[in-house]
């Protein structure tokens, strides 16, 4: 069906952002004295996790922000981890919390999450603001869920100019299928997609019929982990496409969980890998702590 479809730009977009929070950093600065400020605790040495850390930071900075870090090594225990947390909740210049996951050993993020201060969970994954989200009462939003929302949007609007002119699209009368249920990623984007009236069909590695399924629904998000594993035939043509995924294949390439040429051919927009969530994921990271600071602070400045 669509021969050029609405390839969605992430880095695009997330950079659009960067200056709408520069700019709201400014206007923060300008109020508190201070710009917003991040935390990052990162424990051990994974090459992923430094990168994806090194990566936060500088664009954090990038936006206005400013940062301060911990980093342990992979055989802190966890009452050093709880102390750096401890010291994050604390300090009065830091707005957002950042714990970069996967954890090594035998550390438990499920521990040690609910110790970060709800209110500077930048991360949107603290049971309160899961809870919140559960209840469509607001909160901090989980990032690369809420950057596929934003992708989604863009989609729907046919572009982004500027962050303030992106409607929030209303997905009535849209079927949605979320493959992948994990609190950090299809649980909490099926959520968001029920908020904005979507019919949400979740799909996970015991959905029978997975392709038949994929292919009723008008918008497609792919957070297994699995290399090309949405083929043309599970896209319905003119559907949305967002890959969340992102796999190494043998020789080194980065490949989402969609066959991206073939989703081509389908898809009436679609998110790329590397290039899709990604960006948008560190943007929205970057947008939850200004939104966390302004919300600790009761500032007038609509983020
Ligand atoms: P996860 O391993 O926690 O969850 C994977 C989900 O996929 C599970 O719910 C499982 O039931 C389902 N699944 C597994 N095999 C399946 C199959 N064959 N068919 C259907 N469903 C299947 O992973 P996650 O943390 O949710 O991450 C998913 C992917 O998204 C990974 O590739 C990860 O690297 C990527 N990710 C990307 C970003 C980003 O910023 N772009 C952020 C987080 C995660």
């Amino acid at each position: 069906m669509a021969t050029n479809p609405y390839i969605l730009d992430g880095k695009a977009l997330a950079a659009t952002f960067h200056g709408y929070l520069r700019a709201k950093s400014n206007e923060v600065a300008a109020k508190l004295g201070r710009p917003p400020g991040l935390g990052v605790i990162l424990v051990g040495d994974n090459p992923a996790s430094r990168t994806y850390v090194a990566n936060k930071e500088k664009t954090a900075i990038a936006c206005g922000l400013h940062t301060a870090d911990h980093k342990l090594a992979a055989a802190a225990r966890f009452d050093e981890v709880q102390e750096a947390i401890n010291d994050f909740n604390a300090r009065e210049d830091i707005d957002g919390i950042l714990l970069q996951l996967p954890l090594p050993g035998s550390l438990d993020s499920k521990k040690l999450i609910p110790m970060i201060r709800p209110d500077k969970d930048a991360d949107g994954l603290h049971p309160f603001n899961q809870g919140l989200l559960m209840s469509g009462s607001g909160g901090i939003k989980p990032c690369t869920p809420l950057g596929t929302m934003y992708l989604l949007d863009m989609a729907m609007a046919g572009g982004c100019a500027s962050i303030e002119q992106l409607p929030a699209a209303d997905l009535s009368g849209l079927r949605a299928i979320v493959v992948g249920r994990s609190i950090l990623v299809g649980k909490p984007v099926g959520m968001l997609l029920l908020e904005r009236n979507a019919t949400v069909t979740y799909a996970h590695s015991k959905t029978p019929e997975l392709p038949q399924r994929c292919a009723e629904a008008d918008i497609l998000v792919a957070a297994v982990g699995r290399a090309e594993l949405v083929r043309k035939e599970w896209i319905k043509p003119g559907a949305i496409v967002l890959d969340v995924g992102i796999n190494r294949t043998a020789d080194g390439k980065l490949v989402g969980d969609v066959a991206f040429a073939e989703g081509c051919e389908r898809a009436r927009a679609i998110t790329p890998v590397p290039g899709g969530v990604g960006p948008m994921t560190v943007a929205m990271l970057i947008r939850n702590t200004v939104q966390c600071c302004v919300d600790r602070h009761g500032l007038a400045i609509r983020i």
